[in-house]
């Protein structure tokens, strides 16, 4: 016959070293199981016992089971309160704890590459002007020698909210405007800013983009010195290996007018896919300014003379790092500007 007591302190023990629910559990049953516990088989035997000796092992033995029922209760309370305060202490949310650091973000590779160029003409002494991107028909076109009718109107395709008002279709208007409100050369200055064209939207072209255009105005101006100008702005952004040449062409508001192409910066003027095996890249339109615009923006052609380029932003960041598709620049898709 097991001595109860001695079930008691074994019980016990063992509880008290129970970790958790899982140890509790077979413990229970092996000690208090009703058909095989240890001292429920003690309290079945107790018939077979002599008569004597009954009462005082049934009393040992119901003991016994209420000391392991009640070690067993508080063990597991002790262990759910054990267990909670864990959660408390490893899951619980600290609103003081400071948070994962955001990313940060940067400029946007067309703000970046405008600053780009305003810083290298800005180191020849050009000053930035702005102007209202809303403009009259009279600043957008006529000023510029674009007279009503002009076929050359086809090319600045434009927003119009009434028939005298619309959104600029080029940065030229500020040109008109800084001549009239410096009055008295010399005059050198960048107009970079957006502009607005009824164009849909393509790989090359987007109804929306940014020019930087430049006016120089002063005595004996020449083709030479426009030309040194561009090539050390070119030279400046996309490295001294690069060329430049200018081609005959027309816009009403440059006589002579030219276009203006920088060597592929792939195959340096060899040829290649990127350039369509042609080795010059278009970059934009330049000339000297007819003598009408000058006299439009208040200045005496028979005493100064001047040039004046328009070059896409976009462009000039398509050529500096190699894009394809002027859209990209719009549709901020991190894994773009990410890049630059
Ligand atoms: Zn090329």
């Amino acid at each position: 016959m097991t001595d109860p007591q001695h079930l008691t302190s074994e019980a016990l023990a063992a509880i008290a070293h129970a970790r958790s629910e899982s140890d509790l559990a077979p413990i229970e049953v092996d000690y208090l199981g009703r058909k095989s516990g240890r001292i429920s088989t003690l309290l079945s035997g107790i018939g077979k016992l002599p008569p004597a000796e009954r009462a005082a092992i049934g009393q040992a033995a119901n003991e016994a089971k209420r000391a392991i029922e009640a070690a067993l209760t508080t063990r597991r309370a002790e262990l759910e309160d054990a267990r909670l305060a864990d959660i408390a202490e490893t899951e619980a949310i600290d609103i003081t704890f400071p948070g994962p650091p955001l990313g940060r973000g940067h400029i946007h590779v067309l703000t970046q590459v405008q600053r780009q160029i305003e810083t290298v003409l800005e180191s020849l002494g050009y000053k930035v002007e702005l102007g209202p991107e809303v403009e009259t028909e009279w600043y957008n076109f006529e000023a510029l020698n674009i007279p009503p009718g002009h076929p050359a109107r086809e090319n600045w395709d434009s927003f119009y909210f009434t028939p005298d008002l619309l959104l600029r279709a080029h940065t030229s208007p500020v040109q008109i405007r800084a001549m009239q409100r410096i009055k008295e050369p010399p005059i050198f200055i960048i107009t970079p800013g957006r502009c607005y064209r009824r164009d849909a939207p393509e790989a090359t072209r987007i109804p929306y983009f940014s020019q930087v255009e430049g006016l120089a105005v002063d005595k004996g101006l020449t083709v030479g010195d426009m030309k040194g100008t561009l090539l050390y702005m070119i030279q400046s952004l996309y490295g001294e290996e690069r060329k430049v040449r200018v081609r005959p062409s027309y816009f009403p508001f440059t006589e002579p007018s030219f276009e203006f192409d920088v060597t592929c910066g792939i195959c340096a003027g060899a040829g290649c896919k990127s350039c369509r095996h042609k080795g010059w890249l278009e970059v934009g339109g330049c000339g000297m300014v007819h003598p009408q615009v000058l006299r439009n923006g208040g200045i005496e052609p028979e005493k100064w003379n001047g040039y004046a380029w328009g070059f896409g932003i976009e462009r000039m960041a398509m050529l500096k790092h190699d894009v394809e598709d002027i859209r990209l620049f719009y549709e901020s898709d991190l894994r773009f500007l990410e890049q630059f």
